[in-house]
């Protein structure tokens, strides 16, 4: 996984690699985090280029309560691979713990609409959703009336199509116009109601 470039020293460092790999891993099964974040942070100094050691490391940190220190490595990972849902969530997280929470939500919403369970789960408790067409998180409002014709909204308020139910930010829908916009879904024409729960 590390790739085999070149010879002698480089294979020395891929084999290195490799094999505190599996011991990180073991460490991380075990729930040693703290251990495991030592032994990937190894990995990392050895082979950089791999998504899934950067990932592993950061998960490891911010299991060991280490959300800071998490954020670095979990970004590296993303760089690489920017549809690692599961990097995306632990990042989301890590933020979250940091009082990040717009950047939190952003990547909380970007694993949601990869698919990751445990992200779908999370997003309406974090009052928010994913918009269908761009991925970014959208806020779910609170108003009381979402059909009100003339709504003065956040940028990253959520819209959802009373015909199709899809769930759309006010960017997607006004194509980065400040100002009012015509309320219709981008997919099938229809009304569009401010996103609430
Ligand atoms: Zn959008
Ligand atoms: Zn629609």
């Amino acid at each position: 996984m590390f790739g085999r470039r070149g010879g002698g020293a480089g294979e020395d460092r891929v084999a290195a690699a490799e094999k505190a790999f599996e011991r990180g891993h073991q460490e991380f099964a075990a729930g040693r985090y703290a251990a495991a974040a030592v032994v990937f942070r190894e990995v990392v100094a050895l082979a950089p280029e791999s998504p899934n050691s950067q990932f592993l490391l950061g998960a490891s940190l911010f299991n060991s309560g280490d959300s800071r220190d998490a954020v670095d490595p979990l970004r590296a990972c993303l760089a690489m691979r920017p549809d690692h849902a599961a990097a995306h969530l632990a990042l989301g997280m890590a933020l979250g713990r940091l009082d990040q929470f717009d950047d939190a939500a952003e990547h909380v919403a970007k694993a949601a609409s990869l698919g990751d369970p445990q992200a779908l789960d999370m997003l309406p408790k974090i009052g928010a959703d994913y918009c269908r067409t761009c991925d970014r998180a959208v806020h779910i409002s609170q108003v009381r009336n979402p059909d009100a014709d003339i709504i003065v909204g956040a940028v990253r308020m959520g819209w959802t199509c009373a015909d199709c139910h899809t769930v759309v930010c006010s960017t997607c829908v006004s194509g980065g116009r400040a100002g009012p916009f015509v309320r219709a879904c981008p997919d099938c024409g229809g009304r569009l109601r401010v996103l609430t729960k």
